[in-house]
């Protein structure tokens, strides 16, 4: 059985993270070491890496670090990908968690599969297997 309090501990600092951030204490370089360091620290507790951003990981882009609006952007979660591929990606220094928006998605995904529409193909396959899925929830 997993622990979910190391998940909402880490998530508590993931959240401290974001908010220096976005009063510009912190580079976006920064940012995405220390939540990347927050997400493995979840590993010394037998916790589950997505806690430690579940606050963030459906409003927020965790490349760009953007807010997205609901209604409006999509975010995408990269589970879709076999999971080689996704840990690839999640070693990525410029990605902090596996939850992308459009453009990082497509950056992304077209870049490592040298295929210029592989975000886009992954994002069709994702909205058609579960379209509720990309939605964007209020930060
Ligand atoms: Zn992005």
């Amino acid at each position: 059985m997993s622990c979910h309090q190391i998940g909402e501990a880490m998530n508590s600092v993931v959240n401290t993270v974001f908010k220096l951030y976005d009063a510009n204490e912190l580079s976006k370089k920064t940012a995405i070491t220390l939540i990347k360091s927050l997400k493995n620290g979840v590993n010394y507790c037998d916790g589950n890496e997505y806690e430690a951003v579940e606050s963030v990981s459906k409003c927020r882009c965790g490349r760009c670090l953007k807010i997205l609006k609901p209604g409006v952007d999509r975010i995408y979660y990269l589970v879709g990908l076999s999971s080689n591929d996704f840990l690839k990606i999640s070693d990525r220094e410029d990605v902090a968690y596996e939850n992308l928006c459009v453009e990082c998605t497509d950056s992304v995904l077209n870049e490592y599969f040298h295929d210029e529409n592989a975000g886009q193909k992954y994002r069709d396959m994702r909205d058609e297997s579960d379209p509720g899925d990309s939605e964007v929830e209020e930060y």
